[in-house]
């Protein structure tokens, strides 16, 4: 049987909604995106939202909004998509890396206060595989130092730590609907935030720094716009917000079929003796992924052997130190030796919830086979 790493769900509702788009004049950011913005900063319990081209364009535009830029640190982790990395310097500011917690893979917040120096400017934790880092920690560390703070929340649309959601904590979050994410239009993205300034400045760097967007001059009698500050081109067309809409009713559902894969994942690991990421205390986790922590001479041929059986599999993620970017900017794999530890034993498997029961059983049996043959 051969199982996919990740299977998407658009069907007929979303075929129907982009063709709604395609039969009206606007066919980019309008009152689709308009539409998306609404229901998803309703969801998220937050006030306001900006539908951008993907999260690496949200967390750009948050660093902007903060005032980033050349000689500014922002302290975040090395565990993570190199998005979130190069956000930073995209803004003109230098990661910080600070090690992750053992038992999750997530920054550790006890380590963070360490690493504040005179640049500092920013914290920009990421809620790995759903499950959130500690945000009261971080928003007291925040406030005391002065910092803005951040969410990389690609993988935590739908869940909460003592309480909060992504965005209550910190200043913003920043979503992602990329292919392979638990709500998806191919590529996407979004900003949440209470912060009504900051999502007005956010909202505006997105289109060049002017100051109203295609859709406000639309229909109108012609008025000059202005440009203001210096932007970029990162607003969400109606089109793939079209495609947004009919996926956020179903959001919740989503998460609880992938939550009891996820159970059934972890009792077949733990039989296995095999180490996976926990869900921290007082924790809902979106179970955006499924990885388990092998040993890392075996971690290579477990991927192909997986394959070779048909299973879909991939590596979220090794530590951004491995990578030669990272290594000429000086960064080293030793000075944050769990995350590159958890880097080169992780391996994620199959986890969505059209995932067939049928299906996981194969993943099950194939992993139960490989791991017994070493
Ligand atoms: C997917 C992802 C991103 C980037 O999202 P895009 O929408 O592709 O820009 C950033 N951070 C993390 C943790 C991700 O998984």
């Amino acid at each position: 049987m051969h199982v996919p790493f990740y299977r998407h769900q658009l069907g007929p509702e979303c075929a129907s909604r982009i063709a709604q788009v395609l039969a009206g004049p606007i066919l980019t950011t309008g009152n689709y995106v308009q539409e998306a913005e609404a229901t998803f900063a309703t969801f998220l319990g937050l006030q306001h939202a900006v539908a951008l081209d993907s999260c690496t364009a949200a967390l750009h535009l948050a660093l902007l909004a903060a005032g980033i830029g050349p000689g500014d640190e922002v302290i975040t982790t090395p565990l993570t998509f190199v998005a979130t990395a190069n956000a930073i310097f995209m803004a003109g500011g230098r990661p910080v890396f600070v090690d992750v917690e053992p038992d999750t893979g997530n920054l550790d917040a006890s380590l963070v206060e360490a690493a504040v120096t005179s640049h500092t400017k920013a914290i920009l934790p990421v809620h790995l595989y759903g499950a959130m880092c500690d945000m009261r920690m971080l928003r007291d560390l925040a406030d005391r130092y002065d910092l803005a703070l951040i969410e990389d929340a690609a993988h935590c649309l739908e869940g909460s730590r003592d309480g909060y959601s992504p965005g209550e904590l910190g200043d913003s979050a920043c979503f992602s609907f990329y292919a392979t994410k638990n709500v998806t239009c191919g590529e996407g993205g979004m900003l949440a935030s209470n912060n009504a300034e900051l999502v007005a400045r956010v909202r505006r760097l997105s289109c060049h720094g002017i100051d109203r967007n295609a859709y406000d001059r639309y229909g109108k009698a012609y008025q000059h716009w202005d440009m203001l500050e210096l932007g970029w081109k990162y607003n969400l067309d109606n089109l793939r917000a079209s495609l947004l809409l009919p996926q956020i009713p179903q959001i919740k559902e989503k998460r609880e079929r992938r939550e009891v894969l996820c159970k059934r994942y972890e009792e077949v690991l733990a039989r296995l003796s095999l180490a996976a990421p926990v869900v921290p205390p007082n924790s809902v986790s979106a179970r955006h992924l499924q990885t388990v922590w092998v040993d890392a001479t075996q971690r290579d041929a477990v991927l192909s052997a997986l394959q070779q059986r048909g299973i879909g599999v991939a590596v979220n993620y090794r530590a951004l130190p491995e990578l030669n970017f990272f290594r000429a900017q000086g960064f080293r794999e030793d000075d944050t030796p769990v995350a590159a530890s958890i880097g080169k034993r992780t391996l994620s498997l199959p986890l969505y919830p059209g995932l067939r029961d049928e299906e996981q059983n194969a993943v099950i049996a194939a992993l139960r086979e490989v791991v017994k043959s070493f």
